[in-house]
């Protein structure tokens, strides 16, 4: 748990609680540790809640990621415990588990939704058979919700050729995705040596860059 940050929750003072359980394996994760469930937490649930309601007063809303929030089946009750202390409740996620994903939907103020590569192509990032189809029957149901939301997609050359991002992002707008952000890899906290040898300076380019800008009402460019 990180007991505050101002940049994970756009506008707000947030807490992070880091929940374990991912099925995918991208290699770019910086939360490798969190990636398997274990039977018992280095935090209990009691302990969080106990961290955050002394924070009452002082932040403004509490952000579940991970790992990926959703491989939890405790989700749910998690959110509607924060919600009871009146916080603002936002999520990062992945989409892995579409039907987790669209039940918790309503509870939430603001999701950051991780696209990994053009639907067709996510094996290549998460090493996981098929995991396209989750990300987007989870992004639709996203789209269909209300909630105000965010895309961001991890870009590193060896997964996403310039092609392949624009192409990504004409797809998202098409969907109605109106808020988008390209997180250029980093190397600290990635632990795969092939992505970490490679240079991603003057990636993307910036006549990509700037045809990606044009098809968002808002987009960000983040490196560093
Ligand atoms: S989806 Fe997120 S938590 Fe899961 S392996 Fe990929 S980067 Fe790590």
């Amino acid at each position: 748990m990180t007991p505050f940050t101002a940049t994970d929750f756009p506008g707000l003072l947030a807490a992070v609680v880091f929940v374990q359980g991912c099925p995918w394996r991208c290699g770019y994760c910086h939360n490798t540790h969190l990636q398997p469930r274990t039977r018992h937490a280095a935090v209990t649930w009691q302990d969080v809640m106990h961290l955050v309601s002394r924070r009452v007063g002082l932040i403004d809303g509490v952000v579940f990621s991970g790992g990926e929030p959703t491989s939890d089946p405790g989700l749910a009750p998690a959110i509607g415990d924060i919600r009871r202390l009146d916080f603002k409740v936002g999520m990062h996620s992945a989409g892995t588990h579409p039907r987790r994903f669209e039940r918790v939907l309503p509870l939430l103020d603001w999701v950051g939704f991780d696209v990994k590569a053009p639907f067709e192509a996510y094996e290549r990032v998460t090493r996981v058979r098929d995991s396209g189809e989750p990300a987007r029957r989870s992004l639709e149901a996203l789209l269909a919700s209300g909630v105000d939301f965010e895309c961001r997609t991890t870009a590193h050359p060896s997964l996403l050729s310039e092609q392949e991002l624009l192409a990504l992002a004409r797809t998202l707008a098409a969907m109605g995705v109106t808020r988008y952000a390209l997180q250029i890899f980093r190397k600290q906290g990635s632990r795969d040596a092939a992505l970490n040898a490679v240079g991603v300076s003057g990636y993307p380019s910036q006549a990509t860059i700037e045809r990606i800008r044009a098809l968002f009402q808002s987009f960000d460019i983040r490196r560093g």
